[in-house]
């Protein structure tokens, strides 16, 4: 179990008669999921780089019904200017309405008036799909945010003599409800050398030293989007072009993100990291510093010869995403990697002292479910014969179809997924560890993320329930799966 953080470095404070303006930035999950991420510590810093505006983190708090408070102050969420909330997961929609219910913050943007925090959404979930949460905020930003960070603080400024919020509204990427539509494209950050990135990032101290992984680490992110573009990603389809840092600026970052962050520890954040251009100098940048880090997912082809250099750092574990146990599946849905070169990569990586590989595969791909989960079984069994040695470890999705990417108009056949993850746990050798993110979740995070207008008054329901999937039976009115298949498959 992870120890208590007792305290947080490079926690902003400011004087107060220099604060004129409050932004409370709003993750709505718990302090180790927002912690666990780049957005908080990204936002943090960017939201802190005007003198006379003082942005404070909210978490989803630990207990039912209790009032959110900020981290530094204290306080609550009727005392900001600004409420900026930072949506990873579209099931963090319930938690944001069940924060601003306890606060007494009227949910709809035509009950709230001046006297009320000024409330904007954004993230991923969002960029992809807002209009489920739309009618809730007074603005939704699509895209990335930091090249438009700066203008952003400048425009509150100005809003706060003019007391209206035109000078936000006229920004690239904002969208009120009436001035959103289909067409929009989100705003990137088309040099990522040239924006602001913290090197000293917030972080917490614990009593006791953290797991590889944990929260303590300095968060390097090394590139932008992904040149690859399959088919149910909504990384490789809106967040476009694919960007990377130069090995310059990583080599900068590294060097003061160690002192700042004080941190030996570096996470690399990118969708493909290991097709980074520069992969291997900066890998051996980190060994000749004696420094740790961990890759995330590792594409089987990315053509580098980085096992090695992998191993030399001690990191005894992989991640890698097949997806699919099938070479013609994987190729139909953009993913143009064999089960050879899976095969290939797992023996170079047992080889090279990897002992521990975990595979990540989606269910639902196309409509023989029976014959993915055949394949995932057998290319498993295969990796597992060659290399007896190394332990597996599966995690399994059922699709979760993204508005924006070629599945987004795709029904989902929910009841034949769930058909196929008892067959799959039934097929799977008992050395072989599994996890299986439940399909009736999976169904709900469909709900939100292709649903529109219609799902804010659900959900405002739903969040004075417990949030269960009994609730969402119950407020629904009928199976999740049913109302799925009912609103959004023709
Ligand atoms: S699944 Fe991975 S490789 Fe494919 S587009 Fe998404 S991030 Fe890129």
């Amino acid at each position: 179990m992870r120890s208590k953080w007792v305290k947080e470095i490079n926690v902003f404070k400011k004087p107060s008669r220099l604060i004129n303006w409050r932004i409370g930035l709003v993750y709505p999950n718990s302090y180790s999921v927002g912690m666990s991420g780049l957005s908080v510590k990204l936002l943090y810093h960017l939201l802190n780089q005007h003198q006379n505006i003082f942005t404070e983190r909210i978490f989803k708090p630990k207990e039912k019904n209790v009032i959110p408070q900020s981290l530094e102050t204290q306080s609550a969420l009727t005392h900001f200017n600004v409420l900026a909330f930072s949506f990873q997961f579209e099931l963090d929609y319930i938690n944001a309405i069940k924060m601003l219910q306890t606060s007494k913050i009227p949910l709809y943007t035509k009950d709230r008036n001046t006297s009320h925090p000024l409330l904007i959404a954004g993230g991923p979930a969002v960029t992809a799909n807002p209009n489920p949460i739309i009618d809730i905020f007074d603005f939704v930003f699509i895209g990335e945010f930091e090249s438009i960070a700066n203008k952003f603080l400048e425009a509150l400024v100005v809003s706060k003599n003019s007391e209206n919020y035109d000078s936000v509204a006229v920004l690239p990427g904002f969208y009120s409800s009436d001035s959103y539509g289909e067409a929009v494209k989100p705003i990137v950050t088309e040099n990522l050398n040239e924006v602001n990135y913290p090197t000293a990032q917030v972080r917490p101290i614990y009593s006791q030293p953290q797991r590889k992984g944990g929260l303590d680490g300095y968060f390097l992110q090394v590139s932008r989007g992904c040149p690859h573009g399959c088919h149910y990603c909504l990384i490789g389809k809106i967040f476009r072009p694919h960007r990377e840092r130069s090995l310059s600026n990583l080599k900068q970052l590294i060097i003061s993100g160690n002192i700042e962050t004080q941190s030996n520890h570096f996470s690399l954040i990118g969708s493909s990291t290991a097709d980074y251009s520069n992969i291997e100098e900066l890998i051996s940048f980190f060994l000749q510093k004696e420094l740790r880090f961990t890759l995330p997912s590792i594409r089987v082809d990315s053509g580098k010869d980085i096992l090695n250099l992998i191993s030399q750092s001690g990191q005894k574990s992989l991640t890698i995403a097949p997806e699919t146990g099938s070479t013609e599946t994987r190729f139909t849905v953009g993913k143009r990697i064999t089960n050879e070169q899976i095969v290939s990569f797992t023996s170079q990586a047992n080889q090279s002292g990897i002992s521990q590989l975990k595979t990540y595969f989606i269910l639902g791909l196309t409509s023989n479910v029976e014959a993915e989960v055949k394949a995932i079984g057998d290319l498993m069994a295969n990796l597992k014969q060659k290399n007896s040695n190394m332990k597996f470890n599966i995690s399994i999705t059922p699709l979760v179809p993204k508005k924006g990417t070629k599945f987004g108009n795709h029904c989902i056949d929910y009841a034949s997924i769930s058909e196929g993850v008892k067959s799959l746990k039934k097929s799977l050798s008992s050395d072989l560890k599994y996890k299986v993110f439940p399909t009736r979740w999976a169904v709900i995070q469909a709900i939100l993320s292709i649903g529109g207008r219609e799902l804010t008054p659900v959900m405002e329901e739903l969040a004075t329930r417990d949030g269960s999937y009994q609730a969402w039976k119950k407020t629904l009115r009928v199976d999740p799966e049913v109302y799925y298949r009912q609103n959004y498959c023709d």
